[in-house]
C-alpha cells in the first residue's frame, strides 16, 4: 500500500477559541501548530485565514501564514478557497494568485451547509480552477457528493485541471452525505484509477472515517476544522489528532509519508525551497 498522507486542517472558518482553546487563529499560532503536527507526522496543512478571529480572504494574512510555515518545515501548504469568508470568486482566488501555493482546495459543486447554502456555480468553479492552473497550484477537489466528482472530471476535459486528480471526500456534515462505509466505498468507485483520495469525517465521524481510509489505501485529514473533540466530551488539539492517526497507521502496518514522499505520491513537482523569500511582506515565492 502507498504510504499514508496525513493532512491537518487546524483552523477552518467556523470553530472558535471558546469552543476549543487549542484552536490556532493567528498566522503565528497556525504556523506553530502546523510545525507540531509536522513533527507528529502530518505532511499537508490546510490553511484558513482569520482576522480578529473571524474568517477572512485577506491574501496577505494567507501569505504571512504560508511564509511562517515554510520557515519551520517543508510541509505542503494547501490554501483554502472556501466560500465562508466571502463568496466573491475573485477574492476567493486572491491568495492563490499572490502565493502560488503548491495546493489549494477547490469545491466542485454546491451543498447545503447547516447555516447557509454553499454555492459554487460552474462559473465560480472554473474561475478558481483557472487561477490555480495559472499559479501552478494543484487543486484538492472537495467532494460532498458524487456529482462533484463529475464536475471535477469536467475540469480535466476543459483543460482547467491536470490528472492525476486528488479528491477529498467530506462526510458526516449536516446537509451533505452521511459518514458511512458504503458511501465512502461508493465515492472511491466513482473516481478514475490512479487518482488519490483522502477523507474528512466531520465531528465524531473523523476517527471511523480515518480508520477506513487507512485500510482502503486512502489518505486521511484530521484537525479542529472538522472535529473539536478527541472523544466524547474531551477536547482535542490538532497534534493529538494527528498523533492518533499515526499510531493507528502503525498498528495497521501502514507507513506514514514525509512531505517529500507526499509530493511524489501527489505528483507535485516543485522542490521545497525555504531559502527563497521575496515580495511584499516576506511572501514566500517559488
Ligand atoms: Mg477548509
Amino acid at each position: 500500500m502507498e504510504k499514508l498522507i496525513i493532512t491537518v486542517a487546524p483552523t477552518g472558518s467556523v470553530p472558535t477559541k471558546v469552543q476549543n482553546p487549542h484552536l490556532p487563529l493567528t498566522p503565528q499560532e497556525i504556523a506553530e501548530t502546523a510545525y507540531r503536527c509536522y513533527n507528529e507526522g502530518a505532511s499537508i496543512v490546510h490553511v484558513h485565514a482569520r482576522r480578529d478571529g473571524r474568517p477572512t480572504l485577506d491574501a496577505e494574512i494567507f501569505a504571512q501564514t504560508h511564509g511562517l510555515i515554510a520557515q519551520r518545515c517543508d510541509m505542503i501548504v494547501q490554501i483554502s478557497t472556501g466560500g465562508r469568508a466571502g463568496t466573491d470568486p475573485v477574492a476567493r482566488a486572491a491568495a492563490v494568485r499572490l502565493i502560488k501555493p503548491e495546493m489549494a482546495s477547490l469545491t466542485t459543486g454546491s451543498v447545503n451547509f447547516p447555516d447557509r447554502v454553499y454555492e459554487n456555480s460552474f462559473e465560480t468553479i472554473e474561475y478558481l480552477a483557472t487561477a490555480m492552473k495559472k499559479a501552478g497550484t494543484k487543486p484538492e477537489m472537495e467532494i460532498f457528493d458524487g456529482s462533484m466528482i463529475n464536475n471535477a472530471l469536467r475540469l480535466v476535459r476543459q483543460d482547467l485541471a491536470s490528472e492525476p486528480l486528488h479528491f477529498n471526500f467530506v462526510l458526516g456534515l449536516l446537509g451533505a452525505q452521511p459518514a458511512m462505509a458504503k458511501i465512502l466505498l461508493h465515492l472511491t468507485e466513482l473516481i478514475p484509477a490512479h487518482t488519490t483520495w483522502t477523507v474528512s469525517g466531520i465531528g465524531r465521524h473523523q476517527l471511523p472515517m480515518a480508520t477506513l481510509a487507512l485500510v482502503m489505501s486512502g489518505h486521511v485529514r484530521v484537525g479542529l476544522e472538522d472535529n473539536l473533540y478527541y472523544g466524547p466530551g474531551e477536547l482535542a488539539s490538532n497534534e493529538q489528532l494527528v498523533a492518533r492517526v499515526v499510531r493507528l497507521a502503525r498498528e495497521l502496518g501502514r507507513e506514514v509519508a514525509s512531505p517529500a514522499e507526499a509530493r511524489r505520491i501527489l505528483g507535485l513537482h516543485r522542490p521545497y525551497r525555504n531559502h527563497l523569500c521575496c515580495g511584499a511582506g516576506g511572501v514566500q515565492q517559488w
